[in-house]
């Protein structure tokens, strides 16, 4: 949370980041700096709207300046009908929520509806890495998908659903799946999967894991060689597919950083230094997990909303790590491992 200086301009736009947990919203500035953040618990179902209109509230921000409103939400999101349904975490069953209208109302500006993964890489590419032509983001949270941003725009695809790499099916005769089909990569790899596995009553199994088998337990070091294992595969063929620059990745598990990363890198290491096309194609240096501090999701509706978002560090990374591939101290602290 920060406070606005009474000498602050007014906020431009608004980003929502609307989580099976939390809510996070930010406030951005004309020259699009975030000007004030957020975070209040989600309200499922029908408490979803209002609980949305309260963490505008809480941000305690002057609104009649406020021209543009992104929303990131999971989901299926229909951006033309300002509506979103199907999101099991939020209890939003079949019947479409018009939670565009709601909040148009009350904020008297334009609203746009993005899913949350998808919004979550704009604001990676926007805050992180610029100047990155190709940019993929990995959302490892109760599911799992990615958000690709090419030259700056997010990649929807034809069908709008280019990235939902988590019903990819891995495992023929693994775990039946919450979409009907056996072994998604998202039974194997996501925070739900993870939790499920393990079969013991915590909130971030993620963490519960990592700790248990930092301390020796060998079932959870099989868990976390499993996710890795997965993890590490996808991450080649999304590199390999889209011609990365970088690869993010966020959301409850991305935000582990090196449990996650460093026997991630250590397999992208090993390969690029016996393949020269593995090497130019994804180098570990080019793998990175989303900083836990920046509202990523909030920012990345923001953006959704066409706010010029700051880059943490002017310059950006990404011109740096493709001039000097080898120096990760170019990197932004919070990146850097
Ligand atoms: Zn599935």
């Amino acid at each position: 949370m920060t406070a606005m200086p009474a000498d602050e301009p007014a906020p431009r736009w608004l980003g929502i980041d609307i989580g099976g947990t939390t809510t996070e919203v930010v406030a951005i500035a004309p020259d699009g700096a975030v000007l004030a953040s957020e975070q209040v618990l989600t309200r499922p179902g029908t408490g979803l709207v209002p609980g949305t209109l309260e963490a505008i509230a809480a941000l305690d921000v002057e609104l009649g300046g406020v021209t543009g409103v992104g929303i990131g939400i999971p989901g299926q999101v229909d951006p033309r009908a300002g509506t979103v349904r199907l999101a099991v975490n939020l209890g939003l069953g079949a019947a479409p929520l018009p939670i565009r209208a709601a909040v148009e109302e009350v904020v008297g500006a334009n609203v746009v509806l993005e899913n949350d993964v998808r919004a979550a890489a704009l604001g990676a590419h926007r805050m992180l890495a610029p100047d990155a032509e190709v940019l993929v983001f990995v959302g490892l949270g109760t599911g799992v998908a990615a958000g690709v941003v090419i030259d700056g725009r997010l990649h929807r695809g034809s069908h709008g659903l280019a990235g939902e790499i988590g019903h990819v099916v891995v495992d023929p005769d693994g775990e039946v799946c919450g979409c009907g089909a056996r072994g998604c990569l998202e039974t194997v790899i996501s925070g739900s999967a993870l939790r499920r596995r393990w079969a013991k009553d915590v909130t971030a199994a993620g963490q519960a894991v990592v700790t248990a088998a930092a301390a020796g337990d060998t079932r959870a070091q099989q868990l976390l060689d499993d996710v890795v294992r997965h993890l590490d595969r996808a991450v080649q063929w999304l590199a390999h597919a889209y011609g990365a620059d970088v690869i993010v990745l966020g959301g409850g598990l991305g935000r582990l950083g090196d449990p996650l990363l460093t026997p991630l890198r250590d397999r992208l290491r090993e390969r690029a230094d016996r393949s020269d096309v593995a090497a130019r194609l994804m180098g570990p240096e080019r793998l990175w997990c989303a900083p836990a501090e920046i509202p990523l999701g909030a920012v990345g509706a923001a953006a959704v909303a066409d706010a010029p978002i700051r880059p943490l560090e002017e310059g950006g990374a990404a011109t740096r790590l493709a001039r000097q591939p080898e120096d990760r101290d170019g990197l932004p602290a919070s990146i850097r491992t």
